[in-house]
């Protein structure tokens, strides 16, 4: 076995459990790290991840520090930078990253290594099975989300992963390609990204302290809590898990170790569970990730105004739970599962936008974007995704704030204009009697917007656009 090897670090920003690099650190003296970043894969489209992966890799380098290893940042482009590779005395290692794209680049990868004679191995990526493993009786895939959990999760528990070896401490440090990259320089231009740090600390540590926290304090609630979005109900680990600070193997392993067996487990692996769904749809019907999974949605009639797309992105919609989840969203660079739901249902159903320029506007503002969740979310939101909500089941924003925030509190922390409202019109503002609007110095169409359409409106015109599907 040669003696020095590298580590490809893609979507695994850790330390612990991540396969590609402990083997690595068993099988060879001297070891380093090396992270890629790709521009074209992130500016104007993954912005806010810059921010993620960047301070990921200052607390990374610290953390592999320890082990002797070094963390090398590259700015290229990944075919180019393994086309450039000049030394055969050495082995490469990597973890998969199940979307179409990354694997299709592990093929050309693969080709590179091969033909300069280069040894190299990979490992299983961050899900809890390898999509190809699961499928029907009849070896076509799953389409509908109960039966292929039902069968994913048989499997997975006929298959538990043994658990990973430690990291090797090396004796000796390596820099195999002099980078001179630091993690500052890969922060996106516009400093918005600064509030982020009011809300998150980025570190493999700090994933393992919010889980444990959730485990401890949150999960047995979370099957009730969850779709309060003013309550801490659910872990927040999502951005953890998607640049790979967290592993799901790591994840199930805490869960099944718990003594009390509660219903917040199930449900809490059952989300794991259509994380693992979306991977298996992407890579199963990769045409998704460009268009409706459902071809009759082609037809559908979108609007295309790009007053009410803005009007959405910045929050000004004039219906209060929605804005106030767009306004979390750019504030934190998170938001609450639920009102995602609501939003997105707003965008492609209220305003008649197609929902790939909300998947664009998610995938920018995100630091959990992950292709495989946003895209088929955004069709299950549509209708016209895998197991869909039926495009003619509409939300009504109204009632999804009087039922999911009743008191108002989420809407006041991010419409601060409507603070001093009232909980009975916080959801329809524009109820409340103009002399009361200017008792509390908050005047809708002046101090926060009207609505941009009227509810019942919208609803009858998203059901005519839907039925012209059918002619
Ligand atoms: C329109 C839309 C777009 C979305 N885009 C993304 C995205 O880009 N990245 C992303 O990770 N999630 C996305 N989701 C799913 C979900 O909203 C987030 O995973 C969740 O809000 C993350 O918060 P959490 O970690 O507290 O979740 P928890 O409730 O604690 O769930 C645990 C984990 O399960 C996974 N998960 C939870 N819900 C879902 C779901 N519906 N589908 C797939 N996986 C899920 C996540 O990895 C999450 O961290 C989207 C949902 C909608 C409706």
């Amino acid at each position: 076995m040669l003696n020095k090897a590298f580590v490809w670090i893609r979507d695994d920003l850790r330390v612990s459990d991540n396969p590609a690099l402990i083997n690595a650190s068993l099988n060879h003296d001297r070891v380093s790290a090396v992270y890629i970043f790709n521009k074209q894969n992130f500016d104007n489209k993954r912005e806010a991840q810059k921010w993620w992966i960047s301070k990921s890799l200052e607390s990374f380098r610290e953390d592999l520090d320890k082990y002797n290893i070094n963390l090398e940042l590259i700015i290229s482009e990944e075919s180019k930078f393994f086309s450039e590779i000049n030394n055969k005395d050495i082995c490469v290692y990597w973890n998969k990253v199940y979307e179409p794209l990354q694997l299709d680049l592990d093929k050309k990868v693969i080709k590179i290594l091969d033909n300069k004679k280069i040894e190299y191995k990979f490992f299983k990526g961050n899900v809890l099975n390898e999509y190809q493993t699961i499928t029907k009786k009849d070896g076509t895939p799953f389409k509908v989300f109960s039966p292929f959990w039902r069968h994913a999760e048989q499997i997975y528990l006929e298959r538990i992963p043994i658990k990973e070896k430690k990291l090797n401490k090396l004796k000796q440090k390596i820099d195999i390609f002099k980078s001179i990259s630091k993690p500052n320089d890969i922060l996106p231009n516009k400093k918005w990204y600064k509030k982020f740090e009011n809300y998150w600390t980025v570190s493999e540590k700090e994933s393992f302290v919010q889980l444990q926290k959730f485990l401890k304090e949150r999960i047995s609630s979370y099957g009730v809590n969850r779709d309060f979005p003013s309550l801490n109900g659910s872990s927040k680990l999502s951005p953890y898990i998607r640049n790979g600070q967290l592993n799901v193997n790591t994840i199930w392993s805490n869960c099944s170790n718990l003594k009390n067996k509660n219903i917040g487990i199930r449900k809490y692996l059952n989300e794991l569970g259509w994380r693992e769904f979306s991977h298996s749809l992407i890579n199963y019907f990769p045409e998704m990730l460009k268009g409706n999974l459902r071809k009759e949605f082609d037809k559908f009639p979108w609007e295309n105004s790009k007053k009410n797309l803005t009007a959405w992105k910045k929050g000004l919609t004039g219906y209060p739970i929605v804005d106030a989840g767009m306004r979390q969203m750019y504030e934190t660079g998170w938001m609450h599962n639920r009102i995602r739901m609501v939003v997105g249902s707003f965008l492609v159903k209220h305003l008649r936008i197609d929902w790939k320029e909300g998947e664009k506007h998610f995938r920018n503002c995100l630091l959990d974007f992950n292709e495989a969740n946003n895209v088929a979310q955004w069709q299950w939101v549509a209708g016209c995704g895998a197991d869909a909500a039926p495009y003619f089941r509409i939300f009504n924003p109204i009632l999804q704030g009087e039922k999911f925030d009743k008191s108002g509190d989420y809407v006041k922390r991010w419409v601060p204009e409507l603070k001093n409202y009232p909980s009975k019109f916080i959801h329809k503002p524009w109820e409340l009697d103009d002399k009361y609007q200017k008792s509390i110095n908050t005047i809708i169409g002046k101090d926060y917007p009207k609505p941009i359409v009227v509810h019942e409106n919208a609803r009858k015109a998203a059901l005519n656009a839907f039925q012209s599907l059918k002619k």
